[in-house]
C-alpha cells in the first residue's frame, strides 16, 4: 500500500453514517478500557512496572534472546532465527513441506501479517486459513485486517451476512451475531480437524523458563494446536520477557487495555511440544534491531499490541485503519511504519491531532506523540513531502515568524469567519472548515484584550 493518508481519510469520511458508526464503536471500547482501567487502583503502577520492564529488556535484549534460546532447546523446542520477513516465511514454508503438509490453520499473528505469510505459503500449495473469527472475516473478503485486535471492525454485521452468504453459504440476510458466529464456528470447526499443522503468534517468550505464551478470547489458538502435531509459533524478537513472574503485570495490563476485559479468555502456555509432536519457535528480527538502536523510537518496540492507541485516537475513529497505508493503523502505526519505508509512509506521522491521548492509555507508556512529533521532523528534512503540503507548510511558517503578518491574517479571517463564513470552506485549505460548524469570531483579540487591560490597570 502506498497511499496518501487525507485522501483515503476523506474517502472513508464521505460515508458519513458509517464514519459515525465506526467513531462510535471504537470509542464504546475506549469508554470500556478507562472502567476497566479505572478498576485497578494500581493501575499507574503496573503501567510504570511495565514500561520499566520493557525498557529493562530491550537494554539487554541479545542477552534474554539467548537466554529464551538456550531454555526453550532444552525444553524441546527448535528455535530458528529469521532476519527478515523472506527468511521466516522460507523457514516456515521449508517446515510444512519437509512434513508434507497442506493444510494449515493459524491464530491471528500481526507478524505474518507484516512479512506476507500467507500469500507465500498460497502460492506453494498450502491452504492456510485463519480461524480468529475476524481474521477469517477479513480473510474471507480478501481485506487486510483494519485493526490490530478487531480486524473486521470496519465491517457492519448485515455485510457480514452477506459475506457468509456468498462464501459459506448461509442463509440469505442474516445479521444477528449469535447466528453469524455459530456458522462461523460450524465451518472453522471442520478445517481445525483437517488441518496438518497449527499456526500462532507468540505475546510472550519467558526467557527464564523458555516457554511462549499465546492470548486468545475465541481459544482458536488452542483448538489450533491441540490437535495436529505441528507447531510454528512466529514471534517478533521484542516480544521476549526475563522473567516468568513478569507475565502478571503484562496480562493484567493487556486484555483492560484492549477490550476491557479483566482478563483474556484463554493464556495458553507452551513450554514444550505435545507428545509425538513438534514446537518451531521462528524468532524475527525484520527491522526492529534497527529501531532499537535509534534512542528517539525505541520504546516503540515495547508495544504489547493491546490497539488501545487506535481506540481512542481521533483521527483513527474517524478515518479507518484502510486510510493508513501501513499495515498497523493508528499512532503505533504512524510511528513504526514511516521507519520501515519513509517514503511509503511520508503522511502518517500527520495523521494525529498530537493531542497525546494514545500516549495517556498506552500501556507500556509508549510516548507516541512525541515519536509522531519527531518523525514529522524526519519527514520534513528528507524533503519527501507532497508538493501541496511543503507549499502549505512553508507559507504557515513564514506568516507565523512575523508577527505583523500574522496579525493581518487573523484580521483577514475573522472578517472572513463574520461576513462570509462560507469562503472559508472553499479550495484545498477548506478540508478542515467543510467539516464544521464555526464559532462567531469575538471582537477583540487576546492581544487587543491584554492592551487595553494594561491601559486600564495603567489608568
Ligand atoms: S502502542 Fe501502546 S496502546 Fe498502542 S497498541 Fe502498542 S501497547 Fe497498545
Amino acid at each position: 500500500m502506498n497511499q496518501f493518508h487525507p485522501e483515503q481519510a476523506a474517502a472513508f469520511a464521505r460515508d458519513e453514517a458509517h464514519a459515525h458508526w465506526h467513531d462510535t464503536a471504537l470509542w464504546f471500547v475506549r469508554v470500556k478500557r478507562d472502567r476497566a482501567a479505572a478498576s485497578v487502583p494500581e493501575w499507574e503502577r503496573l503501567r510504570d512496572t511495565a514500561s520499566a520492564l520493557k525498557a529493562h529488556t530491550l537494554s539487554r535484549l541479545a542477552e534474554y534472546l539467548e537466554e529464551f534460546e538456550r531454555n526453550a532447546r532444552q525444553n524441546g523446542i527448535t528455535v530458528h532465527w529469521a532476519r527478515d520477513g523472506a527468511e521466516h516465511n522460507r523457514i516456515v514454508s521449508e517446515i510444512l513441506a519437509q512434513r508434507g503438509v497442506t493444510r494449515l490453520v493459524k491464530s491471528k499473528s500481526m507478524l505474518t501479517e507484516e512479512c506476507g505469510l500467507n500469500p507465500y505459503l498460497e502460492a506453494r500449495g498450502v491452504e492456510v486459513v485463519d480461524t480468529d473469527l475476524g481474521e477469517r472475516i477479513v480473510q474471507l473478503a480478501a481485506e487486510p485486517p483494519s485493526h490490530i485486535v478487531m480486524p473486521a471492525i470496519h465491517r457492519k454485521k448485515e455485510e457480514i451476512g452477506a459475506l457468509f452468504h456468498d462464501k459459506l453459504g448461509t442463509a440469505q440476510g442474516l445479521s444477528d451475531p449469535k447466528v453469524l458466529t455459530e456458522a462461523a464456528r460450524q465451518h472453522l470447526r471442520k478445517k481445525f480437524l483437517g488441518a496438518q499443522a497449527g499456526l500462532t503468534g507468540v505475546n510472550f517468550a519467558i526467557a527464564e523458563t523458555g516457554g511462549i505464551v499465546v492470548v486468545t478470547n475465541e481459544g482458536n489458538a488452542d483448538m489450533g494446536t491441540s490437535l495436529p502435531p505441528l507447531h510454528i509459533a512466529s514471534m517478533g524478537v521484542e516480544k521476549v520477557i526475563p522473567r516468568a513472574r513478569d507475565l502478571g503485570i503484562f496480562l493484567r495490563l493487556l486484555a483492560r487495555s484492549a477490550t476491557g476485559q479483566p482478563v483474556s479468555s484463554y493464556t495458553t502456555h507452551f513450554h514444550g511440544p505435545m507428545a509425538g509432536g513438534e514446537l518451531h519457535v521462528v524468532v524475527v528480527d525484520n527491522g526492529r534491531s534497527d529501531i532499537l538502536a535509534r534512542e528517539a523510537f525505541r520504546r516503540s518496540l515495547s508495544c504489547i499490541r493491546c490497539g488501545a492507541c487506535l481506540n481512542t485516537c481521533p483521527v483513527y475513529r474517524r478515518s479507518g485503519g484502510y486510510s493508513y497505508s501501513y499495515l498497523i493503523p493508528g499512532p503505533i502505526g504512524s510511528v513504526l511504519g514511516p521507519q520501515r519505508d519513509a517514503a511509503a509512509h511520508a503522511s502518517l506521522p500527520f495523521a494525529s491531532s498530537l493531542c497525546g491521548s494514545c500516549s495517556d492509555v498506552c500501556p507500556v507508556k509508549i510516548d507516541l506523540h512525541h515519536e509522531i512529533l519527531v518523525l514529522r521532523e524526519e519527514i520534513r528534512a528528507k524533503d519527501i513531502l507532497p508538493l501541496g503540503k511543503r507549499v502549505g507548510m512553508k507559507m504557515t511558517g513564514f506568516v507565523l515568524s512575523r508577527p505583523a503578518l500574522y496579525r493581518a491574517a487573523g484580521r483577514l479571517v475573522r472578517w472572513v469567519l463574520r461576513g462570509a463564513p462560507p469562503l472559508a470552506r472553499l479550495g484545498p485549505g477548506g478540508a478542515w472548515a467543510r467539516q464544521r460548524e464555526f464559532p462567531v469570531p469575538p471582537e477583540k483579540t487576546f492581544r487587543e484584550l491584554w492592551k487595553s487591560s494594561g491601559e486600564e490597570r495603567k489608568g
